[in-house]
This record gives structure tokens, C-alpha cells and sequence, in this order.
């Protein structure tokens, strides 16, 4: 459920659940404030009112990541920004030279097409990416899935499987690339253990420097998508 943490102090948006903890915990997932409740605990509001500060603080950081992005009208593209543009059009489209996309907020089935252009793109992208990782490092995935995965960029599954993220369409390429590496070595190497990690380092120096960018990335992604899925 989707609620306003209704304080005069601030407004964040919040989900509660409820699990088998001794302690309430809070977390940031992305946008909106998570409090996860033990059982025994009725209301979130003490929670919350206890741990003001870390909340404001947090909340801060977050806008600071989303500051740019706020006018509601711009979405990214592999890292470059376009300008949606509301207008009665018949058909939506996305035009890469003007770095515009066009499209009727009011009709759903606009955004839907939207979302399909995007993913047609993310899809050419990976696949050119992960031909020359496979040629690399001898490992091929068996099948590559795009999906709206609310906690993550990507994972790998047992069967050989990996999924990405439709939010991959909004980073640069490097960190596109990053993320697909990533996943690949997943395919023999299940753990982030030390062997993991020298194998990412091999490709990426820089990968703990990476992994930080992503945090903000995950936040400026999940506002783009905001934007493009608004009805106003
Ligand atoms: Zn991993």
C-alpha cells in the first residue's frame, strides 16, 4: 500500500510490512521509505518519529540524486537525456536526433508502445554486448530476459538464465556493460566471493567505484521512469 508518511516535517512516501523481526528496521528502496514492522508493533508512527534525523537525512540525499530530473518532463536514454513531449499525437515515437519522445500522457496504450520501443533497444544494445563478453570470457547465457524488476539491475538464475532490468536502458553504456559482465561471470561463479570479484576486476578496475554509481543511478532511474509513466 502506498501512503504519505503525513508529518508536517516532511512527505515521504511509504510502504510498511510486517515480518518475523525482533526490530524495526527502515530501508530506502529507491523512491520510498520502507518500514519493516515486527508483529507486535501497531503503527509505524514512533518508528518514524524516532528516527527523524536518518530520515531527513536520507530523503535529503535522495533529492539531491533527483534534483535535475524533477521538472517531470525528461527521461534518459544510455545516459543521454530526451524531453518528453505531451502532445495529442496519433502514434508515439522517440526521435534520437532532436533527443525527443513523444507521446499522449492520457493513453495508456502510448506508454505501453513506449516501454516496447525501449526494450527493443535496451535488447539490440545487450546483444551486441554480450557477444563480445561471450567471445571473451567463453561464457553464454541461454537466454536473456528484460524485465520490470523492482529491487534490481539484474540477476542469474541456475538454468542459465539472466534477467535485466528495463532501467538499464536509461544508464551509460559503461555501466550497461558493468552490469551485463557482472551477471555473465554469475554464470559460473554464483557467490560475490573473492574469486568473483578478481574475475569483475579484470574487466573493471574501477568496479567498487561502479557499484557506488549505481545506487544513485537505481534512484535516477526509477524517477525517469516516473515521469514517462505519469498521466499529467
Ligand atoms: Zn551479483
Amino acid at each position: 500500500m502506498d501512503l504519505i508518511l503525513g508529518c508536517d516535517w516532511m512527505e515521504v512516501p511509504y510502504d510498511v510490512v510486517r515480518r518475523d523481526v525482533k526490530y524495526p528496521r527502515l530501508v530506502f528502496r529507491g523512491l520510498k521509505l520502507l518500514v519493516i514492522l515486527p508483529h507486535f508493533i501497531k503503527s509505524p508512527e514512533e518508528v518514524v518519529t524516532m528516527n527523524r534525523a536518518w530520515i531527513e537525512r536520507k530523503w535529503s540525499q535522495i533529492q539531491e540524486a533527483i534534483k535535475d530530473l524533477n521538472t517531470g518532463d525528461c527521461f534518459m536514454i544510455f545516459g543521454e537525456k530526451y524531453h518528453i513531449e505531451n502532445s495529442n499525437v496519433e502514434k508515439p515515437s522517440i526521435l534520437h536526433e532532436g533527443k525527443k519522445i513523444f507521446l499522449n500522457r492520457g493513453n495508456r496504450k502510448h506508454k505501453e508502445q513506449v516501454i516496447k520501443a525501449l526494450k527493443k533497444l535496451l535488447e539490440i544494445k545487450l546483444e551486441e554486448i554480450i557477444t563480445k563478453y561471450s567471445f571473451k570470457t567463453g561464457l553464454k547465457p541461454k537466454k536473456i530476459s528484460i524485465k520490470h524488476q523492482k529491487t534490481l539491475w539484474g540477476s542469474c538464475s541456475s538454468n542459465g538464465v539472466i534477467n535485466l532490468n528495463i532501467k538499464l536502458v536509461c544508464l551509460p553504456e559503461n555501466m550497461i556493460r558493468y552490469i551485463t559482465f557482472h551477471e555473465l561471470i554469475h554464470l559460473k561463479r554464483r557467490k560475490h566471493d573473492k574469486i568473483f570479484w578478481h574475475t569483475i576486476s579484470q574487466e573493471f578496475p574501477n568496479y567498487k567505484e561502479i557499484e557506488k554509481e549505481l545506487q544513485i543511478h537505481w534512484i535516477r532511474a526509477e524517477k525517469l521512469f516516473q515521469n514517462l509513466l505519469s498521466d499529467s
